[in-house]
């Protein structure tokens, strides 16, 4: 649909710095990334932050300064803590459930920087500026997370979230914006109730990581995409969602996907290409990048590594 696909930095440069700090935002900027993603999830004092997780332990040293405050579960929740507290925690690269080894070891250490929380207004203002001191005119990439549970919590996270970003500007579907979500039903408000004009992105899981109650097997279907692009601009589909490898020589063929998707008028933009866990099938990281462009056609891509993959677009 597009000419060049969209560069998307997902949670920063985070191959090299940990994710969604400012830090892991403005190096993906400079390396030159089309749009930032912001993961956004509601504070004890509803104020938006930056984070992937509803939970917070995997990724600061909670459990650490506040070690009484995790949930029966065993889980420390962002929800739990006004913004004021959550500043006075230290981010670190992401951990695995054990809290001590890395999910990837070959990134910045676990151990090691001095890292804060961030404010989804931080954030816009830190690409605003950026956009002012450079001349660019980077997107921001939004994502309401898990919202069923936070309306369960007691807080709408898509007003607050269209709330700040008319604050900031983002009102038009020119804008350099894209709201994205896992749960249909939240896009269909954000469109229905809320009246949102900005383009949003229906993210597509396997049912069996519990990201909604949404079917994902009948929202890939045509019929699907035909009821998602009654709501949404684009899809973001898993990788492994757009092909699969042929049993007698291992090449990766296409599952017809992102066809459907365009012929529903929906971009297609999958996630996430890490130079450091690639796709199956793939031997390397430019053969599997150049083959999602060449092959596919897909119209943007998230990735973990913003400057590798700025040069093979190019
Ligand atoms: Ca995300």
């Amino acid at each position: 649909m597009s000419d060049k696909p969209l560069l998307i930095a997902h949670r920063g440069a985070c191959g090299y710095l940990p994710e969604h700090t400012l830090e892991a935002k403005a190096m993906a900027y400079a390396m030159g990334a089309d749009f930032l993603e912001q993961d956004v999830v509601a504070t004890r004092d509803d104020r938006l932050v930056v984070l992937h997780d509803i939970h917070i332990d995997s990724v600061t040293n909670v459990v650490e300064q506040f070690p009484s405050r995790a949930r029966a579960d065993g889980r420390y929740y962002a929800r739990d803590f006004d913004l004021a507290e959550l500043k006075r925690l230290n981010v670190h690269e992401r951990r695995a459930t054990d809290g001590i080894s890395a999910v990837y070891p070959g990134r910045f250490p676990t151990n090691t920087g001095r890292f804060s929380v961030s404010t989804l207004e931080e954030e816009i203002e830190l690409v605003q500026g950026l956009n002012r001191s450079t001349g660019e005119n980077v997107g921001i990439y939004p994502e309401v997370k898990s919202p069923a549970w936070h309306h369960a919590e007691g807080i709408d996270v898509s007003r607050q979230l269209l709330r700040v970003l008319a604050n900031y500007g983002y009102t038009e579907p020119t804008d350099p914006i894209f709201v994205q979500c896992f749960d249909y039903d939240e896009l269909q408000r954000i469109r229905e109730q809320h009246g949102c004009k900005l383009r949003l992105l229906q993210l597509i899981a396997e049912d069996s990581w519990n990201e909604s109650n949404n079917n994902y097997a009948d929202m890939r279907t045509s019929a699907g995409l035909k009821k998602v692009s009654g709501v949404a601009d684009g899809i973001g589909p898993w990788v492994e969602h757009l092909y699969a490898c042929q049993a007698i020589d291992g090449q990766p063929v296409s599952s017809g996907l992102v066809n459907v998707a365009h012929e529903n008028g929906l971009q297609v933009h999958p996630y996430t290409f890490r130079t450091d866990e690639l796709g199956t099938g793939f031997d390397n990281y430019a053969e599997m990048v150049n083959w999602f462009v060449d092959e596919l056609a897909i119209d943007g891509l998230f990735t973990d590594f913003p400057d590798v993959t700025r040069r093979l677009l190019e």
